[in-house]
């Protein structure tokens, strides 16, 4: 259905921004965010999608930018880091302002948070502009739940927020930012002729605000998993349901 879908819907706009999270949609969630590397297959795909010129193609991530360009390790596309705090490629160079007094109190509620869970193995995973607090290996969650809650509580909060994702807190700055802004700031610049399509692919939490923004376009709004308490209209199983639809639509050609 998805894939008929697209196929009308590529036939109706010439060029299409193609926004993919990372984590967990072109790769599997490991257990340390450093294992989750781009198989040589993704890899591949994504070239021929970069390629191609049908599509925009932009990868818009939780993580640090440098870090998923890093690991993407590809150039010519556009990159969204941080929930869409930075976003870079052609003709974008943007940071949000609000990162700007936020960089020192994420350093100081991150050495605070490492001292106190320093038992729990939980990971600390500092981001410049966020933090994000992975519990996924730890012995007891709930544990380290209430030491987070009592950190965080007590820290001055009133210019960062909290957010929960699987298996992670995140910190972020307060304000009204999130990746369906930078979704659509990207696709503002890019839609010069007003007749550009959308598709977005993301599985976690952090994606639903992407997924609206493509649902008031009419675009394909797509949820890797089972596609339930989602906003995405359409959903892949897995990441490798992911790569079959990614590999469909690099052989469309432009037109
Ligand atoms: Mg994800």
């Amino acid at each position: 259905m998805l894939k008929r879908k697209s196929q009308e819907y590529l036939q109706k706009y010439p060029k299409v921004c193609l926004f993919l999270d990372y984590d967990g949609t072109l790769t599997k969630i490991r257990k340390l965010p450093e294992l989750a590397v781009l198989d040589k297959n993704m890899r591949e795909i994504l070239t021929k999608l970069k390629n191609n010129k049908k599509y925009y193609l932009g990868i818009i991530s939780g993580r640090e930018l440098q870090d998923v360009k890093g690991l993407v390790k590809l150039n010519g596309l556009y990159y969204s880091g941080n929930h869409g705090l930075e976003i870079r490629g052609k003709g974008i160079n943007f940071t949000h302002e609000a990162t700007e007094k936020t960089v020192f109190l994420l350093d100081e509620l991150a050495s605070k948070l490492s001292e106190n869970l320093k038992d729990t193995q939980a990971f600390i995973e500092h981001k410049g502009f966020s933090l994000s607090l992975h519990y996924r290996n730890a012995l007891d969650e709930k544990l380290v739940s209430e030491i987070f809650h009592q950190t965080f509580d007590a820290f001055e909060t009133t210019s960062l927020q909290l957010f929960q994702g699987k298996k992670v807190f995140e910190i972020r700055p307060k304000v009204n930012w999130h990746k369906g802004k930078a979704i659509a700031k990207l696709f503002n610049i890019l839609d010069l002729h007003s007749n550009l399509g959308i598709i977005f692919i993301g599985d976690d939490r952090t994606d639903e605000d992407g997924f609206k923004f493509v649902n008031s376009l009419n675009g394909l709004s797509i949820h890797v998993g089972k596609g339930k308490n989602t906003a995405a209209r359409y959903c892949l199983k897995d990441t490798n349901a992911v790569k079959d639809f990614l590999a469909f639509l690099a052989k469309w050609s432009y037109s």
